[in-house]
């Protein structure tokens, strides 16, 4: 297919896809869909080979939150039966972060519901950040704490932190219908301050709540033009008690396009697959793999993932293999923060000899391995994938979601899939991971 072999071309040159070309990777047909995760693979193979970084989450406050975003089981008005509970200790959550680390998670993200901390907030995770990296040799810590204020994203990076996450979540356009008690330009600002401020960000999307195919293609480039070293891609977990409790709006195969898409718009950025994963990607999640080089290991702020060691076996069953402390996550030219501004929305990144042209790559290997992107062999390798999986999900969903809003379940949404989380922080039980 044209499509994908000019998309391999510039994910392995960090070239910007068109619009177009993004909304022609969503509105492929379930025929073509092993090519094009073999195509958005050999991307990913580019930039992070077989690794698999694993991060850990810790909910160091849980629920209560005044503002109101209606995906969110700890929104103002959520009745959803969630864990609800107020600052870990520092030493609590330094505990859940060793317990993740066994696990072999390299980034702890210790998050906490509000609309953004306050000075004295900062304060008390600044104390957990050094406590969690005093403990942890090595581990790198993310902070996830809402809308940060001036000086606050230069206080956590003194504190020790390497990161910070906002996610922009959908596209600006919609923004206004999932939360009404900040916008867009909030989300985005944040984002510019933890750059500014010399943490690496992260920021990413939720999928599945009604957006169109151009709202998912506006979001992933928005992200892009921000520039953040990570993007969690999240599926819309649909928590009874919250507004979006209908929107089962995805399918494995949807799934499967968005991620594939989001690699092909960020190219050499840390894709992490996000939560939702169990839930609607199911037995397709080895798959995804092949797209993303990042997964949250265990447990979701409020809802349970499989098994831990599940994790570590899907990963190894489907040949990769979990990144080591010692192994940079990013590509050089990303790590050292040689790689400029990235995309303009408006298709100029990387489109000649610039800023992104790829300084850490000669042009003629890239187009030698264009070549080879994809060719049978890695069709075949992703083909025995599926064949490995538990088989039932493969092919036989609806080839597109509904556009927008939820007429009904698509064919398999498995709703016996959402659990609550009740072990881990906030409950005497041993964490997952
Ligand atoms: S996403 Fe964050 S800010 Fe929004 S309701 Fe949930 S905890 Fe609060």
């Amino acid at each position: 297919m044209d499509l994908l072999k000019t998309l391999v071309e510039k994910g392995l040159r960090r070239e910007l896809p068109t619009r177009d070309e993004a909304l022609a990777v969503l509105a492929t047909s379930d025929d073509d869909l092993l090519d094009v995760v073999a195509a958005a693979g050999r991307v990913r193979r580019e930039w992070f080979g077989r690794r698999v970084k694993l991060n850990y989450l810790i909910n160091l406050k849980s629920g209560l939150c005044p503002e109101d975003c209606s995906y969110c089981s700890q929104r103002l008005g959520s009745t959803a039966d969630i864990l609800k509970y107020t600052w870990l200790k520092p030493e609590e959550a330094s505990r859940m972060a060793g317990a993740g680390v066994a696990g072999g998670a390299k980034r702890v993200c210790v998050v906490a519901s509000g609309r953004g901390p306050t000075d004295r907030d900062v304060d008390r995770i600044s104390r957990t950040i050094e406590a969690i990296k005093e403990q942890n040799d090595g581990v790198e810590v993310c902070a996830c704490l809402g809308l940060l204020s001036d000086g606050q994203a230069e206080r956590l990076r003194s504190a020790g932190a390497d990161a910070y996450n906002h996610n922009l979540n959908t596209s600006e356009a919609t923004y206004g219908d999932i939360t009404t008690t900040h916008t867009f330009a909030d989300r985005v600002d944040t984002v510019q301050r933890v750059r500014a401020a010399g943490l690496s960000a992260c920021s990413g999307l939720i999928a599945g709540m009604g957006e169109s195919d151009a709202d998912l293609v506006d979001v992933v480039f928005s992200l892009r033009e921000l520039d953040p070293d990570s993007v969690p891609v999240n599926f819309l977990i649909p928590m009874e008690g919250t507004p979006l409790a209908s929107e089962w709006n995805l399918t494995p195969q949807r799934c499967l396009r968005i991620l594939a898409m989001t690699r092909f718009v960020c190219p050499d950025v840390e894709v992490r697959l996000a939560g939702g994963r169990e839930v609607h990607l199911r037995t397709m999640q080895p798959l995804a793999l092949h797209l993303v080089n990042s997964i949250f290991l265990g447990d979701y702020l409020t809802s349970e993932g499989q098994e831990g060691r599940a994790d570590l076996e899907m990963i190894a069953d489907a040949g990769f293999e979990v990144e080591g402390a010692d192994t940079a996550a990013l590509p050089p030219h990303r790590a050292d923060g040689r790689h400029g501004p990235c995309g303009s929305g408006a298709g100029s990144c990387g489109s000649g000899a610039g800023a992104c042209g790829g300084a850490e790559r000669t042009g003629d290997r890239a187009d030698e391995a264009v070549e080879a992107a994809v060719a049978e062999a890695t069709v075949a390798e992703v083909a025995a994938v599926v064949a490995a999986a538990d088989g039932s999900g493969a092919g036989t969903g609806p080839a597109e979601a509904p556009a927008t809003g939820a007429t009904g379940d698509p064919a398999g949404a498995r709703r016996d899939l959402v659990a609550v989380r009740r072990r881990g922080a906030g409950t005497g039980l041993a964490p997952n991971a």
